[in-house]
């Protein structure tokens, strides 16, 4: 595949090429990872501070979360301090909103479980989530769900694995662990968007957790153009047509802010 990129001499240079770029596509998809929610106080896991350069993610799988009741105290107790539940959103989450009101974003993709899509005033079934949402748990037997505030309420009370109180069953946050498969119509519908998209404007991912990153390749392969917002290199730069390298919070809503006042020429 022959990638033409485009090595803005800084961010502005960039927004002015991907504003060029969208203003002809209909069916914008917006693909997130963990750099759209920095902003918000969500430390990146994977990052170079991220908790899993000093936690070993083996101890933290599907299955060992199941079996282990240690796994499951440190895992809420993890879950209690990162402050998730309580995050706002910030200006790169409100601007996709404003861009979903134009009509053209078709959908947000995101690898993240915060929830702050939704928070921001994105409706449910505009947000796609490839690894679930934190903010409730379900049990593993019966599959009652609660939100996940009760259950660390029952933590910071002394209670450091709560059982389902239905059933006494594990209860599990709704987020995808390690060795977990994805959630099935979530990455059908995903992957369902890339197909349908001509542009993809990914904010935030470095694309190295896969499944989630056939989202992106996938639109490509179908001829949609690529405008990657991130912090520094990712492993798709080469097959980006608009390579963006400044904060979300910043890049986004001079994005939107740009392309709206286009799209607002067109109607005119
Ligand atoms: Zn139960």
């Amino acid at each position: 595949m022959d990638g033409f990129s485009f090595s803005p001499g800084g961010p502005e240079e960039g927004i002015e090429a991907a504003v060029c770029l969208l203003s002809v596509r209909r069916r914008i998809l917006a693909f997130t990872g963990a750099g759209i929610s920095t902003e918000s106080g969500i430390p990146d896991f994977r990052g170079p501070d991220g908790v899993w350069k000093t936690v070993d993610p083996a101890e933290f799988t599907y299955q060992r979360f199941l079996n282990s009741p240690e796994t499951r105290r440190r895992s809420w107790q993890m879950r209690a301090e990162s402050g998730i539940l309580d995050a706002d959103p910030n200006p790169a989450h409100r601007a996709l909103v404003r861009l979903w009101e134009s009509g053209r974003l078709t959908a947000v993709v995101t690898q993240n479980i915060d929830g702050l899509h939704q928070k921001s005033g994105l409706p449910q079934h505009a947000v796609v989530e490839l690894h679930g949402n934190a903010h409730h748990a379900t049990c593993t037997d019966c599959r009652a769900r609660v939100p996940t505030g009760t259950v660390l309420e029952r933590v910071a009370a002394g209670d450091p694995d709560p059982a389902c109180l239905g059933c006494g069953g594990v209860l599990k946050a709704d987020v995808v662990l390690f060795g977990e498969p994805m959630p099935v119509l979530a990455t059908d519908r995903a992957m369902h968007l890339a197909f349908e998209c001509d542009a993809v404007i990914s904010i935030g991912s470095t694309f190295g957790v896969f499944p989630a990153a056939y989202v992106p390749i996938r639109a490509i392969e179908t001829g949609a153009a690529l405008i990657i917002i991130n912090r520094g290199v990712t492993e798709l730069d080469q097959l980006a047509d608009v390579l963006i390298d400044a904060p979300a919070g910043e890049a986004v809503p001079s994005l939107v802010n740009a392309l709206l006042e286009v799209f607002d020429q067109h109607r005119k």
